[in-house]
């Protein structure tokens, strides 16, 4: 029987899971308001705004399964779905990702260590919640921040003048600043009778707030941290009763892991186990929401992914790098936006290293 997955967004992310789905004889479709959306190359493309109803009901009444590979879909478009057809992730895990608040009062209460953390909605309070959780700072908004923006640096008394107007105004949250030896991401994934599974730790480097470098396993990874970021996200999967695929990004401290923040859906950080995996997360996703058995999660060898970011360099000198796996989203090109990303993945850290140092002289 073919099945058909509904999706919500039609970027990279629905088109790589598109990718890994279509050999299962999986169909699709997605619900995207851009006549250019990357997922379009493999499956159909209703093209609407995320919440016109007439739009919504097409999409639940072509599919067994909703899901989203975009965050920011309004949670009452998917309430709106959730009587017609099975959606998963929850909705109620979409909501709370959609707010650092309630992202993590959720991880609080999942016994996930977080930062020290405060709610602020004038600039009074952000002067208050700075006293609490003490200097350095970081000033959030609560919704719709990512790749570090709408997020301020706050290092003295002085830089604290202004954040709320400068911040638009909006509801904040304001976090101590971690001193961080490095950031680290788990792809894990939950299937409807509670099973789970979790790739190895990523390490991932950024730069201008935006994901540049991912190392899988995370270079130094040893048993007693993988456990550690497994049983969190374990416990935290296992509280919201999720299914599908969750991507928890951790600070690492020491030998200890603060979580930051979650995303409800694959993730860029778990692009590597396309080649790096024998089933990469797309598919693992798929699997979840189908109620197909999880397949193996293990890394193949040391791999890595490097982010094309606002450009596609000349395909012909990465298609001359042997080992260089290339994908172009087929995005329009604009300034910080993923536009494509190389993902490699060889039998030793050296030679990974080396190869990231190849790519990443075309790919600046
Ligand atoms: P976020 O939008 O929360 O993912 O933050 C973007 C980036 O800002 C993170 O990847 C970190 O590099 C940095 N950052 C965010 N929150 C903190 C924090 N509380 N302490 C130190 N660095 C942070």
């Amino acid at each position: 029987m073919s099945r058909t997955v509904g999706v919500l967004g039609g970027g990279q992310l629905g088109r790589m899971l598109g990718l890994a789905g279509v050999p299962l004889g999986i169909r699709f479709v997605f619900l995207d308001p851009g006549d250019a959306a990357p997922a379009a190359a493999v499956g159909r493309h209703i093209r609407s705004a995320y919440d016109d109803h007439v739009a919504l009901d097409d999409l639940a009444a072509a599919s067994n399964v909703v899901t989203y590979e975009f965050e920011n879909v309004p949670a009452s478009s998917v309430r709106h779905i959730a009587p017609r057809v099975e959606v998963n992730p929850p909705v109620e895990i979409l909501e709370i990702a959609q707010d650092r608040l309630a992202e993590k009062q959720m991880l609080e209460k999942a016994g996930v260590p977080v930062v020290p953390f405060e709610h602020a909605s004038s600039q009074l309070e952000i002067e208050d919640a700075v006293a609490r959780v003490g200097l350095p700072a970081v000033v959030k908004t609560r919704r719709l921040g990512y790749d570090g923006r709408g997020q301020v640096l706050i290092r003295n008394r002085k830089d604290v003048t202004g954040v709320f107007a400068r911040l638009g105004g909006r509801p904040l949250i304001v976090e101590s600043f971690v001193r961080f030896t490095r950031e680290l991401s788990l792809i894990a994934v939950r299937d409807k009778d509670g099973r789970t599974a979790s790739y190895p730790l990523v390490e991932n480097q950024h730069r201008d707030g935006i994901l540049r470098l991912s190392l899988a396993p995370a270079p130094g990874l040893d048993d007693a941290l993988q456990l550690r970021a497994e049983t969190h996200a374990r416990s935290l999967m296992d509280s919201l009763g999720y299914v599908g695929v969750l991507a928890v990004e951790f600070f690492q401290t020491g030998e200890d892991l603060v979580a930051n923040e979650i995303a409800p859906r694959v993730h860029n950080s778990g692009h590597w186990t396309i080649e790096g995996a024998d089933c990469s997360q797309f598919e693992n996703h798929l699997r979840a929401v189908l109620g197909l058995p999880l397949g193996p999660t293990a890394a193949r060898g040391h791999c890595a992914t490097i982010n094309m970011i606002g450009k596609v360099p000349p395909l012909e000198s990465l298609a001359a790098i042997a080992g260089a796996r290339l994908h172009v989203y087929g995005k329009s090109l604009r300034p910080k936006r993923k536009v494509g990303h190389v993902s490699v993945c060889v039998p030793d850290a050296i030679l990974r290293d080396r190869l990231v140092e190849t790519v990443r002289r075309v790919v600046v």
